[in-house]
């Protein structure tokens, strides 16, 4: 038996080298890595945030619900997310500029 990838892309597909290209026409990559199904299925350890603040536009962002259980599942995976504001990537964490929607948390924390 094959052992089960830990990472795919949004859509269950495996991850491409080139997934990180970034499409001129929206600002986002190609691709974006997740948890895949199996390992998110082992748990969460935050609750399913579909949505961000940034902090910088005070733009809201939402995502598919591939990113948001990645997220709950490991808070540290990601080290920067998209704003659909400003149509470009910045970073999460502690020194991040993202919080969850309708909270003072920190993404990526
Ligand atoms: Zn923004």
């Amino acid at each position: 038996m094959s052992e089960l990838p830990k990472t795919t892309l949004t859509d269950g597909t495996p991850v491409t080298p080139d997934h990180r290209e970034i499409d001129p026409a929206t600002g986002m990559q190609k691709g974006y890595v997740v948890l895949s199904e199996y390992e998110r299925a082992k748990g969460f350890v935050r609750p399913v945030r579909r949505s961000y603040i940034h902090d910088k536009c005070g733009g809201l962002t939402t995502m598919g619900i591939a990113l948001a259980e990645t997220y709950a599942a490991d808070p540290y995976f990601y080290s920067g997310t998209f704003c659909c504001h400003c149509r470009n990537h910045f970073p999460v964490g502690d020194e991040g500029e993202f919080v969850w929607d309708g909270t003072d948390e920190k993404v990526g924390t």
